[in-house]
């Protein structure tokens, strides 16, 4: 680990997510919406890791798994659980979210949606029960 790491210890368990590096000076890091960043780096793309038993990682983008998770569940978060979770939080209060499509990230966001007693709406043009399951994430509404 390197010197001017603060924010963790050695021997901590961390999530590397999808986003391993953002500039932080572009206009979308100066407005914290790094995930749009001019020059990114991915972790497996760009950036040596993701499903590699040893990598490289910067501090700032690592998530502490300070609870007693099995890192199998907790994989999917690093990538498509993000991208729901940054979705959910601009979303603010709203009770009532429409997710457009419904791939991994919607999938993921609409399971802990619904955890926090929100309504989902999905707008796919895909059939929704079979392939998508949205009946088992609790989806009230499917147009
Ligand atoms: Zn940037």
């Amino acid at each position: 680990m390197g010197s001017d790491v603060r924010t963790l210890r050695r021997g901590d368990r961390v999530g590397v997510p999808w986003l391993g590096h953002a500039c932080g000076h572009c206009r979308w890091c100066d407005a914290q919406r790094e995930n749009l960043c001019d020059a990114p780096l991915f972790t497996g793309h760009g950036r040596d890791g993701g499903f590699a038993t040893h990598g490289v990682a910067e501090a700032a983008f690592c998530m502490l798994l300070d609870l007693p998770l099995d890192p199998v569940h907790c994989a999917p978060l690093m990538r498509a659980g993000l991208i729901g979770w940054r979705a959910l939080r601009r979303a603010g209060t709203a009770t009532d979210l429409g997710l457009f499509g419904f791939g991994a990230a919607a999938h993921l966001v609409a399971q802990v949606a619904r955890h926090e007693g929100r309504r989902i709406y999905a707008f796919t043009t895909a059939r929704p029960c079979k392939v998508l399951g949205p009946p088992r994430v609790g989806l009230r509404h499917v147009k």
